[in-house]
């Protein structure tokens, strides 16, 4: 496809996140639903074309485990990327409408995820960046994909919201500063499982984060949560890694705007459980400090918790690789757990 802005009517807006939009589309000549991302850009005429270049690599994607790509084009100052409709919606929006999924089809979720992981891996030599359960779609087929993946370092870098790149299912390396690995997705499938699994993200909230003494302490040290921070200013990309994608946060040096600003435009920063709020800064000392959050004892079964566990251990070095978690006793139980994915997609 050569695809413009002309060639779509607009049926529904499917949700919006962090960086853009998503409008559920029809291609009007060949009558094809779509699912068109709008994401708005702040760079260069040089950078947008090797943008478009980068997602050629989406494109180039076969795998019954990815959401596919129709292609991607540019209509000043965004940049809309056209994708495969999934009709269930994403596993965030279920969950929260459903309440606790089934961990049989929990289970499903975690094959699938990490089939596409290792697709993404072998073929593309691409580390996803950000599995979380609004990038796992579904559909009535009762197939399950991830989309969103990492494939652009530089749209990463240039989307113009401070925020992009930070992530509340971040690793604890990864919040530290370290370069991304497949390791670091491998943690953000551990949180995604328990919030599916138990219907709320697991780390919770005891902390205020309205109160701004708390912000104040943060001041004191914010290299050990920040390694790799860029404090000179506002909108300010942080250099990019040897591979050029950036490593870790960027907070701009005026925090408690940037806080004010984040709450209003990104839902992923403040977290709302049992009525109580967490700022982005207090989850990240809590994903590095306290011990991994862990599936309920007893309720889901030990293959279950043992599972998650691996993919939960704080230290990315000694963390299971792909090759393990695929050797797991409930992976391999879950590929033949005689669950119905698409059955189960009519019951909602
Ligand atoms: P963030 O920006 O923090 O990554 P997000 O993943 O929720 O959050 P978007 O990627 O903009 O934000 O997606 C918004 C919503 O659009 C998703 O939650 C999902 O429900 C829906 N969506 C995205 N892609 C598709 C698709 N291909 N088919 C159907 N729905 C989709
Ligand atoms: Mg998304």
């Amino acid at each position: 496809f050569d695809l413009k802005n002309d060639d779509f009517t607009s049926l529904a807006e499917l949700g919006s996140g962090n960086g853009g939009c998503v409008m559920k589309v029809q291609h009007v000549r060949t009558g094809t639903i779509m699912a068109k991302k709008v994401v708005l850009i702040d760079a260069k005429p040089a950078e947008r074309k090797k943008i478009l270049l980068e997602l050629q690599i989406m494109h180039d994607c076969d795998s019954s485990f990815i959401v596919s790509s129709y292609g991607a084009y540019l209509a000043e100052p965004n940049i809309c990327l056209c994708m495969e409709y999934m009709d269930k919606g994403s596993f965030d929006a279920i969950y929260k409408r459903m309440g606790p999924i089934d961990v049989r089809i929990v289970g499903k979720v975690a094959v699938s995820v990490l089939e596409g992981q290792r697709y993404l891996y072998d073929v593309h030599r691409i580390i996803h960046r950000d599995i979380k359960p609004s990038n796992i779609l579904l559909n009535s087929q009762g197939e399950i994909k991830l989309c969103d993946f990492g494939v652009s370092g530089e749209l990463i870098n240039s989307i113009a919201n401070t925020f992009v790149g930070t992530s509340i299912y971040m690793s604890p390396e990864r919040i530290q500063g370290a370069t991304y690995s497949v390791k670091s997705d491998i943690w953000s499938l551990g949180i995604t499982l328990i919030e599916l699994t138990v219907g709320q993200f697991p780390f919770s909230g005891s902390f205020d984060s309205d109160n701004d003494s708390d912000l104040e302490n943060e001041h004191d040290h914010p290299s050990l949560l920040f390694a790799n921070t860029d404090t000179s200013g506002d909108k300010t990309p942080a250099p990019p890694d040897p591979n050029g994608h950036r490593a870790s946060l960027t907070i701009p040096s005026d925090l408690p705007s940037a806080k004010r600003r984040s709450r209003r435009r990104s839902k992923g920063v403040s977290l709302h459980g049992g009525g109580m709020t967490i700022s982005i800064i207090e989850l990240m000392h809590q994903i590095v400090n306290e011990p991994a959050p862990r599936l309920p004892k007893g309720k889901y079964g030990a293959d279950a918790e043992a599972f998650v566990d691996a993919c939960l251990e704080k230290d990315g070095e000694k963390r299971t690789g792909l090759t393990g978690l695929f050797e797991m006793r409930w992976i391999q139980d879950s590929r033949a757990n005689g669950m119905d994915v698409a059955a189960w997609t009519k019951t909602f």
